[in-house]
């Protein structure tokens, strides 16, 4: 089923196959062309359960380009675990809301037969050394099940050719999955995609938890307990912005402090190489620029969340 866009109440077009997203951005780039002959189309693909970090990731696109599509599709095949899959919050009407509110031309929210018609796909994508380390060592096969999936979506919102407009293509990522970020660019310069990748900061809650959909499972005891992440990510920061030896074994001991949160890893890296920088965080002044991943599990929830050093 599709609903065709009012223009009058900005409510987006919402398509579920590749047919209807590839016909509603022609027509859509067609009324835009006009004013300037060329035009920009974004991209922004999500999961649903849509909150205010989603938000800023549409608004920037938004303000970026002229016509603006976003996907929303929970894919299976980057869930290596299936409760996770199974409860993982599906709220397409409220998304749709916040989705009209921000300004999205058209939705596109397809069926997992849209997307794998065949089932799970013979020939993957993989993710290499990069996706089997942080997030992909807790979470086996994540990386090249999201490298499907961003490969099909960056194929599917591809600005129809036949239009004979010049467009510039844009998909936009959040910083908060930094690995994720790491991973899409290098997806896109190693297969020649023909699209500008462009990211937008972590948005937190105002007492600074990294938003995330999964952030409604944490008790309010829980969630408290988590903010301990942000501290620790911030005295680290404090240090390297006074260019101070980063000592990040003694940050990383704030977590002992907070017995529902069990610290994977914390770890200073290159920002585009993910390898770690384990001679610029012992006892030397910080200089240069660095990455600091962080994730913990908090009850049975996973929360990541990163900062840069140095910028
Ligand atoms: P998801 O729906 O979790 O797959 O996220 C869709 C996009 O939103 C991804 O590019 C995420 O990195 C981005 N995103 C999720 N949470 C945040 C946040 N708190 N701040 C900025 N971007 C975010």
């Amino acid at each position: 089923m599709s609903i065709p866009a009012d223009p009058a109440d900005r409510t987006p077009r919402i398509v579920r196959t590749a047919a209807e997203l590839s016909a509603a951005m022609a027509q859509a780039i067609e009324a835009k062309a006009p004013e300037h002959g060329t035009a920009t189309l974004g991209l922004v693909p999500t999961m649903g359960a849509l909150h205010s970090g989603h938000e800023s990731l549409v608004s920037t696109a938004r303000a970026q380009n002229d016509v603006l599509v976003v996907s929303i599709f929970v894919n299976e095949l980057q869930f290596n675990d299936a409760q996770d899959f199974a409860r993982y919050p599906r709220t397409l009407e409220a998304d749709v809301e916040i989705l009209a509110r921000a300004g999205a031309d058209i939705v596109f929210a397809p069926e997992a037969t849209e997307v794998y018609p065949d089932g799970r796909p013979l020939v993957r994508l993989d993710s290499g050394e990069l996706g089997s380390k942080f997030e992909g060592a807790s979470r086996p096969g994540h990386f090249d099940g999201m490298l499907a999936v961003v490969a099909k979506l960056l194929h599917f919102a591809m600005p129809p050719a036949t239009l004979g407009v010049p467009v510039s293509y844009r998909a936009y990522f959040g910083q908060k999955d930094a690995q994720q970020l790491v991973l899409i660019n290098r997806m896109v310069a190693d297969l020649n995609y023909p699209v500008e990748i462009r990211s937008v900061p972590i948005i937190r809650s105002a007492e600074g938890l990294a938003l995330s959909s999964r952030n409604q499972f944490l008790t309010g005891e829980q969630a408290k307990a988590a903010l301990v992440i942000h501290r620790a990510l911030v005295l680290v920061k404090e240090r390297a912005d006074r260019h101070e030896p980063l000592y990040l074994e003694d940050a990383a001991g704030l977590f002992d402090m907070e017995p529902l949160v069990e610290l994977d890893y914390f770890e200073l890296v290159d920002p585009r190489t993910l390898k770690e920088l384990a001679f610029n965080c012992q006892d030397t002044p910080f200089t240069g620029e660095g990455l600091l991943l962080v994730a913990a599990k908090v009850g049975g929830v996973r929360l990541i969340d990163n900062m840069t050093l140095g910028y």
